[in-house]
């Protein structure tokens, strides 16, 4: 049979002090075995819910719970033996030390500090608490309360140490360490004392029964009666009640007391009847509640958590899809962009060969154009006619036409027919029809098949006609001819944007080319005009001086042929044939010198065509005529205007070969040197009201005295090769224009000739 006690000094001490009484029982009643199981309260509280012990020895408080909760019942109640008497019930007291004035009763020490065993110890605590509340005093509210556990003797030292105010203790301490010398029990105040006749301890609160002896609620009645009867005849001297402290058993006392304590504190079994009050749950349940507030803000922190990584996992998500929604349709995109770039690659290749195949024709084309038009020993015509002849291999047409159209007038410059058949087309009205059209637009015309392009109001042009190609030439910036290419037929592919700069080229070049051709054909005439006019002075010059030189001796002759009529007469002499021969020579010399005169005259009867025009521009024409000797000679040419020279009015072509005559004389004379720079300055400046002066000066030898006396003289040349007509005409010229000319050394000691001209 196992006995369940509280071991409350420790499990070897349960076993020391209850062992005798466990024997006893096993002796009294012999078909039994006693043992001792020693137990803390919380082991005495599950060996009891699980009905593993037979009997309970237990303090009072303890029981009371256990009688209330699993069914428990008390067989005997323990007389405690304690400094000599025997004792079945027991109290606590509530002390001071005796120093303090100011604890005289229970209600004075609120406010003041107190130590007790432990909240849970009956004696130790709950005894003094009942008092304590009936004093109007709540110990966890009212005072500094503390617990200091085992052994009780501690809390008496405490109060007496002054290090608390209040102590309780189980009654009959104070006086056991006072009997063993522990403490001088005067110096202890007893507060809230009570008397009782039985009791002679010193104790503050009410008597409650000691010790039980129970039975578990399974242990059979017979057996619990005859440990009963065991106990209660247990001598006070036996070994089993004295190791107890004890004088042996007597019957059960009533608990009640025990119960109302509980029931007052509503603790125990009683716990169900206190009214939580937010401080007695704080006090009672702080350690739950703060660590269940802390778990709860710990799940707070959690569920916060977990939303927030849930609402950052959803938005990811989201953001996830989104993201995956949009690479899906960028490669769809790529997909596509892929599949366009493809195609425009394939589309870009094909164009690019056509481009490379059209390239290739064309740079032939260009090298065939070049040929034709730089080969110097070709004409202008043939030229004209390679240049269509080479755009109708190029373009695959089988006429070209250049045509020059001013106003109403038009004119073919060339034309070429390749492979047409029958009569050729008259492509002039088309070209009429075409060069109004390319004024509107400054563009080519290029039309593979006219058909359905065809010009309103020219349906005629368009029946004869399948394509066409057309753009115009500009002399001088102005629209001056269409060149055309056109087939009967349509032409094969499109024309491109190679073809129609090809064709400009053309034009470009004719437009250049036949304006240059102008310039030529302006500048040959210019020169024939101005040979025509030397060659007139030249004779004219020749005649006068062939008339000065002749003069005398045609004079002469005629007075030697008149002296000898008028000698034949004086002298008488008949001869008629001798007369009249003299008489012809003095007529033929007279007929010498009227042909002479009248050839004079004739000459000199060219009169001046006279003209406004600009000097400089003039002079600068007799030096591009001269060019190519400068060139060739590489002379320098300065022509220097000093200021603003009025225009003259004079025969341009005989001031020219003024110039003309001045230039090749300095030519010669710088070339003659053979050293140092080879340099001609003109100059052109205004001499005086009225006059403006020409001079002509180079960098070849001062003129000796000899030469200069005869300069102008006809017929007067130091050179091999020299005429001596030059300056003659020169003079002739410039005198007849009311102006002089002369030779001078000039500031910076060249020779230089100068003539002047009057400005009308
Ligand atoms: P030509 O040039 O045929 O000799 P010109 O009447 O033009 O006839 O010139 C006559 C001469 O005057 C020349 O032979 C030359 O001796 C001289 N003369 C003319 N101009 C110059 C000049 N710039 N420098 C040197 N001598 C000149």
């Amino acid at each position: 049979m196992s006995i369940g006690v509280l071991a409350f000094r420790g499990k070897q001490d349960a076993i020391d002090r209850w062992s005798p009484t466990a024997r006893y029982l096993s002796e009294r009643i012999a078909d039994y075995s006693f043992r001792i199981v020693p137990l803390t309260l919380e082991g005495m509280l599950d060996h009891v819910e699980q009905d593993r012990l037979d009997f309970i020895l237990t303090n009072t408080g303890n029981y009371v719970v256990l009688e209330n909760a699993f069914g428990i019942s008390r067989l005997a109640t323990l007389k405690v033996r304690h400094l000599g008497a025997e004792f079945t019930q027991f109290g606590a007291v509530i002390f001071t030390r005796q120093d303090n004035t100011e604890l005289n009763a229970l209600a004075d020490i609120s406010g003041y500090s107190m130590l007790a065993v432990s909240e849970e110890a009956f004696g130790g605590f709950q005894m003094a608490w009942r008092e304590l509340l009936e004093a109007g005093i709540d110990p966890f509210e009212d005072l500094r309360l503390s617990f200091g556990g085992f052994p009780q003797d501690d809390i008496v030292h405490a109060v007496l140490a002054g290090e608390v105010d209040v102590g309780t203790v189980r009654s009959g301490t104070l006086e056991r360490m006072a009997a063993d010398g522990l403490i001088d029990i005067d110096r202890i105040k007893v507060l809230g004392a009570r008397q009782s006749d039985v009791f002679p301890f010193l104790h503050s609160t009410r008597l409650y029964p000691e010790w039980p002896f129970a039975k578990g609620r399974r242990t059979p009645e017979a057996l619990a009666q005859r440990v009963a009867v065991a106990l209660l005849e247990l001598e006070p001297d036996s070994e089993a009640a004295v190791r107890a402290f004890s004088a042996g058993w007597t019957i059960p006392l009533d608990y009640g007391p025990v119960h109302e304590l509980f029931r007052e504190l509503e603790i125990g079994p009683y716990a169900y009847l206190s009214k939580p009050s937010l401080t007695s749950v704080w006090r009672e349940y702080k350690g739950w509640i703060i660590f269940s507030l802390a778990m709860m803000l710990l799940l707070m922190v959690l569920l916060i958590l977990i939303s927030r990584a849930n609402r950052r996992i959803s938005q990811s998500e989201l953001k996830y899809r989104a993201e995956a929604n949009q690479r899906r349709q960028a490669q769809e995109l790529l997909a596509r962009h892929k599949e366009e770039l493809e195609e425009r690659v394939a589309e870009r290749t094909a164009e690019l060969a056509d481009v490379n195949t059209s390239l290739r024709r064309s740079e032939a084309t260009l090298r065939a154009i070049h040929d034709i038009t730089t080969n110097p020993e070709f004409r202008f015509e043939d030229k004209l006619a390679g240049l269509l002849r080479e755009g109708c291999r190029f373009f695959e047409m089988e006429s070209g036409v250049i045509l020059s159209i001013d106003g109403e007038n038009d004119d073919f410059l060339a034309r070429v027919d390749v492979g047409a058949d029958g009569e050729p087309v008259d492509y002039r009205q088309l070209a009429r029809r075409l060069r109004k059209q390319i004024a509107i637009n400054h563009d080519p015309v290029a039309v593979a098949d006219l058909q359905g392009h065809c010009f309103q109001g020219d349906s005629d042009v368009c029946e004869s006609t399948g394509s066409v190609l057309a753009a115009d030439y500009l002399i001088d910036d102005e629209t001056a001819g269409v060149i055309l290419f056109a087939s009967s037929r349509a032409n094969p592919r499109e024309f491109s944007d190679v073809d129609i700069d090809i064709l400009q080229l053309m034009a470009q070049w004719l437009g250049g080319e036949i304006e240059r051709a102008e310039i030529n054909r302006r500048a040959q005439e210019h020169q024939a005009q101005l040979a025509h006019v030397s060659r007139l002075n030249t004779m004219g010059e020749m005649a006068t001086g062939i008339a000065h030189e002749l003069n005398q001796p045609l004079t002469a002759i005629l007075n030697y042929s008149g002296g000898s009529l008028r000698l034949l007469q004086k002298r008488g002499n008949g001869d008629s044939e001798l007369r009249q021969a003299i008489v012809n020579i003095g007529n033929d010399a007279r007929r010498a010198a009227d042909i002479i005169k009248g050839l004079r005259e004739f000459i000199q009867r060219g009169e001046h065509r006279r003209e406004r025009f600009v000097l400089e521009d003039c002079i600068e024409s007799a030096v591009e005529l001269l060019r190519p000797r400068l060139l060739q000679h590489e002379i320098e040419v300065d022509l220097r205007r000093v200021e603003a020279i009025p225009d003259i009015v004079a025969d341009r072509l005989q001031i020219e070969q003024v110039a003309v005559n001045l230039l090749i004389n300095a030519i010669d004379a710088v070339c003659a040197v053979g050293h140092g720079p080879k340099k001609i300055e003109i100059g052109i400046t205004r001499t005086g009201v009225g006059e403006v002066a020409v001079s002509v000066s180079d960098s070849g030898d001062l003129l000796s005295q000899s030469v200069i006396e005869h300069l102008f003289d006809p017929f007067y040349t130091t050179k091999s090769d020299g005429m001596g007509m030059g300056l003659s005409i020169s003079r002739s010229i410039v005198e007849s224009h009311g102006g002089t000319i002369e030779y001078l050394v000039n500031e910076a000691q060249h020779p230089a000739f100068r003539f002047t001209l009057p400005v009308t």
